[in-house]
């Protein structure tokens, strides 16, 4: 049986790992030499590369590409029931279906190299051919996909919703790569499926552009994510009303190939769960268990408590990084809350520009039920529904320990909080003050709306003499946050409070949060100014942020010219984003 003490060291030590992000590949600057003159298409933009491919033997050619669904089919029994109409599907983790190839002309739109290379082994070379396109949009499959699409279920809103699934998604297989690491590879927006509902089974272009940017700006932030491989546009007209007023247009299909090692999700054991099928909700479990909780034995008899333990470690963990870059989900139901604790299923999120806890992104969110402040409540009801899900196969005495570490939900929440905030500001060792510093800046901040980003970066970027003698001439968030009458008091207590670490260069403090304060996130602004390009086909702005998010802590000339560390525009308050994608 597990302690509560054994559990509470196991999360301790969990939450103090840090995730480490690698930035293998270079782009070529588009100031040097080398690139003047070419052409830049989002295709030979990408292959512009310095990285020499050749030394690591990626496969040029598609048709060696291989991919195999053999794990999960053999692991799970498979609807019984065959045919792509919709129903209500039981007794299986899968179905089978294929997607839907998209209408009219194919574009791509965008991929990611780093995507490409370091996860699938590929030679962005490959991206060239029509027949790239066609692999990555479901007009043909790689070789050995079997595609399937997952039966899930989900809290929603607060409430039991029952069967959802991948109503528009494709699952073509998984791809071991030369790092020994294993990637299923997911088509959104692929057409429909047993589970598509009402749904039309599509992903029209903006939201698609949103997923395939922010789910690679998330990565290159350190936070974890699924990543995405590439985004094609269609000329096939996909119908939406995308404020739900009535006012119904025309736009076009797209299609992100998005990798994650696991698309399983908190409800993909609920539906299981709800419906008493038990066997298979073991056997689930126990298959995530063995292929991605090492660290937990399979046999043992507390192993479902130890994988609950880690879970609720893990997503209060991401609950906390997400709050330090200002990242609000936008859509914190249970069916997209991964169990490998990874930011999954984008939709109407947000990066938090003025510093506010009552931040909504998503317009449809009428009573800010996932306001960036309530984040982790939100996670914590998930882990309270994770918990219902997995009681039928826990003992009267493990459920009661799955309780108490439930409850370590928030704390854990807290003290990974306290630990990045305390690096947002530099702060080195421990002192009883420093969590009231945070508190005291973030309320200064809350009382004069402070840009969350900028204000952190510049203070990462002012040297402790500018502080000391208020020189905020070139910052625009400080000069808001300055306007504030205890402004002053707070910054003097934080110089003290710099100042008692005598071993601390400044230079060394400048650059160290400079490496956790992002200069550029993805505002909405600027992805709205991306898909406005991108509807016409003009896929520059969707490359040009696509490649500064990749460097979110280093200033680049070319963000600045667009002004991607401006106060955000006029225009950029009267946007919304919506659930409907
Ligand atoms: P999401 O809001 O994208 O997380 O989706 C919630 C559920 O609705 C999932 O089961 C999706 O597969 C399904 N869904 C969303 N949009 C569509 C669509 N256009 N066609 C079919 N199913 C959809
Ligand atoms: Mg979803």
């Amino acid at each position: 049986m597990w302690s509560l003490q054994k559990v509470l060291l196991f999360t301790v030590v969990t939450s103090n790992m840090i995730i480490i992000s690698v930035h293998m590949v270079e782009f070529c600057q588009k100031d040097e030499p080398d690139c003047q003159g070419q052409d830049t298409s989002p295709s030979s933009h990408m292959i512009n590369s310095r990285w020499n491919t050749s030394i690591l033997n990626l496969k040029r050619n598609l048709d060696h590409f291989r991919v195999s669904c053999e794990k999960l089919k053999g692991a799970f029994p498979i609807d019984q029931v065959r045919g792509n109409f919709i129903r209500s599907v039981t007794n299986c983790i899968f179905s089978e279906a294929f997607p839907t190839p998209l209408k009219g002309p194919l574009r791509l739109a965008a991929v990611s190299k780093d995507a490409l290379e370091g996860l699938l082994d590929l030679d962005v070379a490959v991206i060239v051919s029509d027949e790239f396109r066609q692999y990555v949009s479901g007009g043909k499959l790689f070789p050995g996909s079997e595609p399937l699409a997952h039966r899930y279920g989900g809290h929603q809103f607060g409430y039991w919703a029952g069967q959802l699934g991948d109503g528009r998604a494709h699952l073509l297989g998984h791809y071991t790569n030369r790092k020994g690491e294993t990637w299923e590879l997911q088509l959104k927006g692929s057409g429909k499926t047993p589970y598509s509902r009402s749904g039309d089974g599509r992903a029209v272009v903006r939201s698609s552009v949103r997923e395939f940017l922010c789910s690679e700006a998330m990565y290159f932030l350190g936070i974890p994510t699924s990543r995405a491989a590439s985004l094609v546009v269609s000329d096939e007209p996909v119908w939406r009303d995308q404020f739900y007023n009535g006012n119904v247009k025309t736009e076009r299909g797209a299609v992100v190939l998005r990798l994650a090692k696991s698309w399983f999700r908190i409800g993909s054991l609920e539906i299981l769960s709800q419906n008493g099928e038990l066997d298979l909700l073991r056997k689930l479990l126990n298959f995530v268990i063995a292929e991605h909780f090492p660290s937990i034995h399979s046999n043992k008899s507390d192993k479902y408590l130890a994988f609950y333990t880690s879970v609720v470690n893990d997503t209060a963990c991401l609950m906390a990084e997400w709050m330090s870059v200002g990242f609000a989900h936008g859509v914190c139901n249970t069916d997209n809350f991964s169990l490998l604790s990874v930011t999954i299923d984008y939709g109407p999120f947000g990066f938090m520009e003025a510093y506010d806890p009552d931040f909504v992104p998503n317009t449809s969110d009428d009573e800010g039920r996932y306001s960036i402040g309530a984040q982790a409540h939100a996670g914590l009801f998930n882990m309270e529904k994770l918990l219902d899900a997995l009681r039928p196969l826990l003992s009267a005495a493990q459920q009661e320990v799955a309780e108490m570490v439930l409850k370590t939900f928030l704390d854990i929440y807290q003290t990974r909080m306290q630990q990045l905030f305390k690096a947002k500001l530099g702060l080195l060792g421990e002192n009883t003050e420093d969590q009231r510093l945070v508190e005291h800046l973030l309320q200064l901040m809350e009382d004069t709306r402070a840009d969350f980003t900028m204000t952190f970066r510049q203070l990462s970027e002012a040297s402790a003499h500018q502080l000391r003698r208020r020189n905020f001439t070139q910052a625009w968030a400080l000069q808001d946050l300055a306007s504030h009458g205890r402004f002053s008091d707070w910054l003097n207590v934080y110089l003290l409070r710099l100042g008692r670490e005598t071993h601390d260069e400044d230079e060394d403090r400048q650059a160290r949060m400079k490496s956790v304060n992002p200069r550029y996130v993805l505002r909405n602004w600027m992805a709205e100014s991306a898909i406005r390009k991108a509807e016409r086909n003009d896929f520059s702005e969707v490359a040009l942020l696509h490649d500064i998010l990749r460097q979110p802590f280093l200033t680049q000339a070319s963000a600045e010219q667009a002004g991607y560390a401006d106060k955000p525009p006029w225009w950029a308050h009267q946007l919304k984003v919506s659930c409907s994608s």
